[in-house]
């Protein structure tokens, strides 16, 4: 995940600088801002908001890292972590022991995901781990099977899937992210495979309709599958809407036309619900959205509204079948964490879910994301808006000049990072990345909030386009 470029953090967040340095090695960040600015401490949270050391305000446009859905503030959520901690705060789940929330929280999960029957759930502590874990489900599925050779994986060009070697070479390349996700950690690896990022805006070719564009993209990935050799690929994964690549919104047909492709050569479908599930696009996971009917799903973030470190993995019942019946044979499925099903983030994740569902949570997002989504594209018109794209409370904007997806802006110009550190100092943060801009506020989010989020956005929006406008006069 990028960060902002050192052009506008240095004429703009000057309050920050003088700064000597910190003791974290800090995830995603360009070494140049640790040595010269403030870090942001953020030090406490209420509802949408989260404030730093000096009392500084901020409205929380990405819930933290598109995972406090439901604010920073939730009662029940700590006095369910209290009570947890209280009665038994560790107990692990291997060699067929474990805790009540783990069980308990497994069997609320199949029981909410509906788009299709799912068998077993496995613990994980990150989004990260749940998609490592996906590849080792996979690999030793296949060789029950005896299926040795069945092993390659196919990702997509834009997607993100975590930062561990397997998840980050699961992830596509992003040309804007510094650093680099693959660049200098000698990824990917070999058995990950890269097809066509699903942009419409960007990628379609002159006159070709959404579903022309679903039909290229889907006959390629065909095309990739018989070069490969259908025998060697084992999975495709897919965010049913791209997060940090940009909020990349699937094009009309497209899930359908790949899902056919998988089935004929018999891959499975991994869904990577991390930023999607619980409510985010206004259904209760992506897959519903788009009518997926994945093999496999990863989830994370929202499951414990972030309160705790949690993921998981969804399998088919094939797959869980497979697997139990098989290790017999094949020996153990020793794979697992200390943490997986750690009793304090599962009662918490538990709690989570009955909020979700007391509060009809997925109706809540329904009905207040247009006045979010309205209320943003409503600056569509803007000159330095390419496109603004988004669904349920999820929203994208990327800024290029002519409206057009070729003519971006210099990179030294540091125009996302510009709006991204306006809405900073106007009390809102927001994710840039290059000059994507990203924001996912918590399911709680109120109409003034979001009234509030639109003005601030419109305010940091004036203030950009007047930075380019001396910018290309320069
Ligand atoms: N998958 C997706 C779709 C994500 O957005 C993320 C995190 N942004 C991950 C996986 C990785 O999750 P984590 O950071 O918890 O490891």
């Amino acid at each position: 995940e990028a960060s902002p470029q050192k052009e506008d953090s240095a004429t703009e967040l000057k309050d920050r600088k003088g700064f000597k340095g910190h003791d974290m090695l800090a995830p995603f960040t360009p070494g140049w801002q640790t040595t010269d600015l403030h870090p942001l401490v953020i030090a406490k949270s209420e509802g949408c908001y989260v404030y730093d050391s000096n009392g500084k305000k901020y409205l929380d446009a990405l819930a933290g890292l598109w995972c406090t859905a439901l604010g920073g503030n939730e009662p029940r959520l700590v006095a369910a972590a209290t009570a947890q901690l209280n009665t038994l705060p560790f107990y692990h789940s291997f060699w067929n022991r474990t805790t009540k929330p783990s069980l308990d929280l497994a069997k609320e999960l199949l029981e909410i995901f509906t788009a299709r029957k799912m068998g077993k759930v496995f613990f994980t502590n990150s989004g990260s781990e749940a998609n490592d874990s996906q590849v080792k489900l996979v690999w030793y599925y296949n060789n029950a099977l005896g299926r040795p050779n069945k092993k390659k994986f196919i990702a997509r060009s834009k997607s993100y899937h975590g930062s561990t070697l397997i998840s980050a070479s699961l992830s596509g390349q992003f040309s804007y992210s510094l650093p680099a996700l693959h660049q200098k950690f000698d990824l990917p690896a070999p058995f990950v495979l890269h097809t066509d990022c699903p942009h419409y805006w960007r990628f379609h070719l002159p006159g070709e309709t959404e579903e022309d564009f679903s039909t290229r993209l889907a006959t390629n990935l065909e095309n990739l599958i018989l070069k490969e050799g259908p025998d060697t690929i084992a999975a495709f994964i897919a965010e049913p809407v791209m997060g940090a690549g940009g909020v990349i919104l699937p094009p009309a047909t497209y899930f359908d036309k790949v899902q056919v492709i998988l089935k004929k050569y018999d891959i499975l479908f991994i869904a990577d619900e991390v930023i999607c599930a619980f409510g985010r696009l206004g259904t209760m996971f992506g897959c519903d959205k788009y009518n997926i009917k994945p093999d496999l799903v990863s989830i994370a973030k929202a499951l414990s509204s972030a309160y705790m470190p949690i993921g998981a993995v969804l399998a088919s019942p094939e797959i869980s079948e497979v697997i139990y019946s098989q290790s017999n044979q094949l020996g153990t499925f020793s794979h697992g964490f200390t943490y997986s099903g750690h009793p304090v983030s599962c009662a918490v994740a538990l709690e989570a879910l009955k909020i979700y569902k007391e509060r009809n949570i997925v109706e809540q997002v329904q009905s207040i994301c247009p006045r979010f989504q309205d209320g943003i594209k409503a600056f569509s018109g803007s000159p330095i808006i390419g496109e603004i794209r988004g669904i349920g409370l999820i929203l994208g904007t990327e800024f290029t000049d002519n409206k057009s997806p070729n003519d971006l802006f210099p990179p030294e110009w540091g125009v996302g990072a510009y709006f991204g550190a306006q809405c900073e100092k106007h009390g809102m943060l927001v994710r840039v990345a290059g000059d994507n801009i990203m924001m996912s506020p918590p399911f709680i989010i109120s109409p003034e909030e979001v009234d509030q989020l639109i003005s601030i956005y419109g305010a940091a929006l004036k203030a950009t386009e007047e930075r380019v406008k001396e910018l290309k006069s320069q």
